[in-house]
């Protein structure tokens, strides 16, 4: 292994969670905590983190009701529960659980999003991230769509002695690709280590990555450990990462080409002026994101 160490500058613990809707009780670790801020992970905006949460059965899916979106992208990743969608383009759809839905919202799009019916009758363990992933500005006003990117479509690499596997949702590792299209380069992994398992992973020094431990217990590049719920955040210097397992874990792996534009975010809109923010809230209350039934 190389000695061009990409090394950690924090490991973040979970900040208190609050509530999207009755729905979703997410760990908000971008770009809330000022050490990363609107631009530390970029193309990577926002990260929503649903830590496990046992949800009661309930008669009523819990969720978030219709909203809009512009600017931007939202990527889904279910890894306990099932979530549904219903849009304003008549697209609606379940995300199983490993499973990932990759919308992009761009021009807008009003959706809901919420626990899935079967679920929510039966109730059970929850866990999922929803990240933003920014647009560069000549893409903003694109046409929305859906990649809806089931497990057995990821890039699959297993790792030497079946200790574990990499799942690579956008981008590649070992010449193994994902099958997500995006609009920047970037890297969405989950790694899925055995106890006492290591993968390496090679990013470019200046891509922003950051490891969020889903399960277990993992160290990175033999430096102290980082237990579950924790968000590895890295130095912008060196390209080299050996993970390291101490329990069995699940890591979701980030690391994306920084889109050096301004931002303008406010709610649920992303852009690069304060204009573009105005015209969005004057396009959604003119009706120009469409319609969709509570
Ligand atoms: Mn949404």
């Amino acid at each position: 292994m190389s000695t061009n160490l990409k090394h950690v500058k924090s490991i973040l613990l979970p900040p208190p969670y609050h509530m999207v809707g009755d729905g979703f009780r997410v760990h908000n670790f971008f770009p809330q905590l000022p050490v990363i801020g609107l631009t530390g992970m970029s193309p990577f905006f926002l990260m929503d983190y649903n830590s496990k949460w046992e949800v009661p059965a309930s008669d009523r899916q819990r969720g978030v009701g219709v909203h809009p979106h512009r600017g931007f992208e939202t990527v889904s990743i279910a890894y306990h529960g099932k979530i549904a969608h219903h849009d304003s383009a008549g697209n609606s759809g379940v995300i199983g659980e490993g499973d990932v839905q990759w919308m992009t919202a761009a021009s807008g799009v009003l959706h809901k999003e919420y626990h899935e019916k079967e679920f929510s009758m039966k109730g059970g363990l929850f866990q999922m991230v929803q990240l933003w992933v920014n647009l560069p500005a000549k893409c903003k006003m694109t046409p929305a769509k859906y990649q809806a990117i089931e497990n057995k479509d990821m890039g699959k690499f297993t790792l030497d002695g079946g200790k574990g596997i990499v799942e690579i949702i956008a981008g590649e590792y070992n010449g193994v690709k994902g099958p997500a299209f995006t609009f920047t380069p970037m890297n969405v992994f989950n790694a899925k280590l055995s106890k006492g398992a290591t993968a390496d992973f090679s990013f470019p020094s200046n891509y922003n990555t950051g490891f969020l431990v889903i399960d277990g217990e993992v160290s990175v590049n033999s430096e102290k450990p980082a237990s579950e719920d924790s968000f590895i955040y890295f130095e912008n210097k060196g390209t080299e990462i050996r993970l390291e397992a101490r329990k069995d874990s699940t890591v979701l792996i980030l690391s994306g080409e920084p889109i050096n534009e301004p931002i303008a975010s406010h709610g649920p809109f992303v852009m690069n002026t304060d204009e573009e923010i105005k015209e969005a809230y004057e396009d959604y209350y003119n009706g120009k994101f469409g319609y969709l039934e509570d």
